[in-house]
């Protein structure tokens, strides 16, 4: 489903990621955790091509990219493979002036090409399954941050994508409001839905997970089940950044 092989990317001299191999199939989830400043974020921006790697092979569903120097992806290629994957931000970015239902809507108008009546049909089926049926006709500053994520993510599931892509999604939130957001992503996942997930929710990561991986210095330190990873990591700096959470 996603495969990433021998993934390199630099900014100017800094070397972000140094060769990251992953693969992780339909209907399982993923759990990046590691220090900041590690490449968790970048590697996930590669995925939807928000960032561009300098090496390596990058598979999502059927689109195959193989980077390397001169090679530039071409805008069909990136759109198909943004139509493949929703990305749910840190800070949420909803259009101020748009309702949730409104915001939902948007990308079922522009990449979807619905006409508006099924686009308002559609995004209302996705605020339900956030929890958030009764919002649809709310402005964002009406809503709370956990409400404003849910809506992020109803509008990530909007163009119909094979995996959600997640930055840090409960970060910017209040602690009482982290709960909720935690629980629309456990049911996404235990409906099947393939996802990537950034973020420092330890016991999210322990409950949810199919696969974790554990980032430091752009690679990969530690990889496994959850109880692989958590209860007997193998390397000492993994062993030692997982102390300081527990
Ligand atoms: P993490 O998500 O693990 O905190 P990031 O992927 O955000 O790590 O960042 C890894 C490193 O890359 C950091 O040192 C960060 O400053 C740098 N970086 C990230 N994005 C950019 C960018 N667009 N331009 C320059 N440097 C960047």
């Amino acid at each position: 489903m996603i495969e990433v092989q021998n993934l390199h990317k630099s900014f100017g001299a800094q070397k972000v990621l140094r060769g990251i191999d992953l693969r992780l199939d339909k209907g399982k989830v993923l759990v990046i955790i590691g220090p900041s400043g590690s490449g968790k974020t970048t590697l996930l921006r590669c995925f939807n091509l928000l960032e561009q790697p300098d090496i390596g092979t990058l598979r999502v569903g059927e689109i195959v990219l193989d980077f390397k120097e001169g090679f530039k992806p071409k805008q069909e290629q990136i759109l198909k493979l943004r139509k493949q994957s929703g990305m749910v931000f840190q800070a949420y970015h909803l259009f101020p002036h748009m309702t949730a239902a409104g915001n939902v809507m948007e990308g079922l108008i522009t990449v979807q090409k619905k006409n508006k009546a099924e686009a308002r049909r559609v995004s209302l089926e996705l605020l339900e399954r956030v929890g958030l049926g009764n919002k649809a006709d709310s402005y964002p500053h009406m809503l709370s941050g956990g409400q404003q994520q849910r809506v992020g993510i109803a509008r990530a599931m909007a163009v119909n994508p094979e995996v959600l892509l997640f930055d840090e999604p409960t970060s910017a939130l209040d602690p009482e409001l982290v709960g909720e957001v935690l629980r629309v992503m456990k049911s996404l996942a235990s409906s099947g839905m393939t996802m990537i997930v950034v973020t420092h929710e330890m016991k999210f990561a322990a409950e949810v997970a199919d696969r974790i991986i554990l980032m430091d210095s752009g690679r990969i330190i530690e990889e496994g089940s959850p109880q692989e990873v958590f209860q007997n990591p193998k390397s000492p700096r993994a062993a030692q950044f997982l102390n300081i959470l527990t």
